[in-house]
């Protein structure tokens, strides 16, 4: 959709690719935004060869860090999220650079699959107990860092969780990915934050139009767009869109990127490799992809 009162500036023309939404709610006294990024989790299972519920729990830790990246202003920003847990999943680290370019991995990526219901993956399960870390470099001397523990494991209770104790932010925020077949067939989320102004009646608002609201995935499953599921939950004669753009997995990674990871070995351990005569293959955490540096590659990081 195009046109008509769900247009919304810097909306992919094709609604049916990742984008993320955002929109001014009850008279400018929330903050709404919805996001579709199903294309950006299957991304993600291919990438790590991912079980679904490591791609479930992968794919929601994606999207919440997403939405909560979408205050950067400055092209060089980035947000890393990390989780830290003693579930089957161990941890996951995504890294958002500005204009919801995001990259991720777990650290298990092949784990059991557990479900609360036919077709509903339990992730608090793979997830387990442990901690949430946001790590914002917007440019400042000093990256600001902000940590909480989980509280569920089914990561979107575990960042309202951090917006309201860490950044003192009362949001309402929903995520989802579903599956079928093994691929992720979709996957997106909303989240709606209280605004400096905003007081008792915006929250009762909030919480009666969340009680009983459908899940992103089934919204997404019927075919409404994010714009439209904004729509939907406020509710409000007086929403109005402010902007929207693309989303998507992206690797930054190259060879150049990689042999400054390479040259930081030490001196000692660069001339072993090269003594060896077979050099050396890394890879990229984030995308797997993997670069070989010959002996006379390596050579040229020592001198
Ligand atoms: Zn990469």
């Amino acid at each position: 959709m195009t046109d008509g009162v769900y247009y919304v500036k810097g909306v992919p023309e094709d609604i049916s690719m990742d984008h993320i939404v955002r929109a001014d709610g009850l008279k400018g006294k929330v903050k709404c935004l919805a996001i579709r990024t199903t294309a950006t989790c299957e991304t993600a299972r291919q990438f790590h060869d991912l079980s679904p519920a490591a791609c479930a729990a992968l794919g929601r830790f994606m999207t919440g860090s997403l939405l909560i990246s979408e205050s950067m202003k400055g092209k060089k920003d980035t947000q890393t999220t990390v989780i830290k847990c003693d579930g089957p999943i161990k941890g996951m680290t995504c890294v958002t650079d500005f204009g919801f370019k995001v990259r991720a991995y777990p650290i298990e990526n092949n784990i059991p699959t557990e479900y609360h219901r036919p077709g509903k993956i339990n992730v608090g399960a793979a997830v387990g107990k442990g901690l949430l870390t946001v790590i914002r470099d917007i440019g400042l001397k000093e990256p600001y860092v902000g940590s909480t523990e989980l509280v569920s494991g089914e990561i979107a209770e575990d960042f309202t969780y951090y917006l309201a104790s860490s950044e003192q932010t009362p949001s309402v925020v929903s995520l989802g990915v579903l599956m079928e077949e093994g691929r992720v067939t979709q996957a997106g989320g909303m989240m709606i934050q209280l605004l400096p102004g905003a007081g008792e009646e915006e929250i009762s608002y909030l919480e009666t139009r969340a009680g009983g609201f459908p899940e992103m995935t089934y919204l997404l499953s019927e075919g409404f767009s994010p714009a439209q599921i904004l729509d939907l939950f406020m509710g409000d004669p007086d929403l109005e869109y402010l902007d929207g753009a693309p989303v998507g997995f992206e690797c930054p990674c190259s060879k150049e990127r990689m042999s400054e990871g390479l040259a930081t070995l030490g001196r000692a351990e660069l001339e072993e490799l090269i003594a060896s005569g077979e050099g050396i293959e890394t890879q990229c955490h984030f995308c797997n992809k993997k670069y070989h540096f010959d002996p006379e590659e390596i050579k040229k990081l020592i001198t």
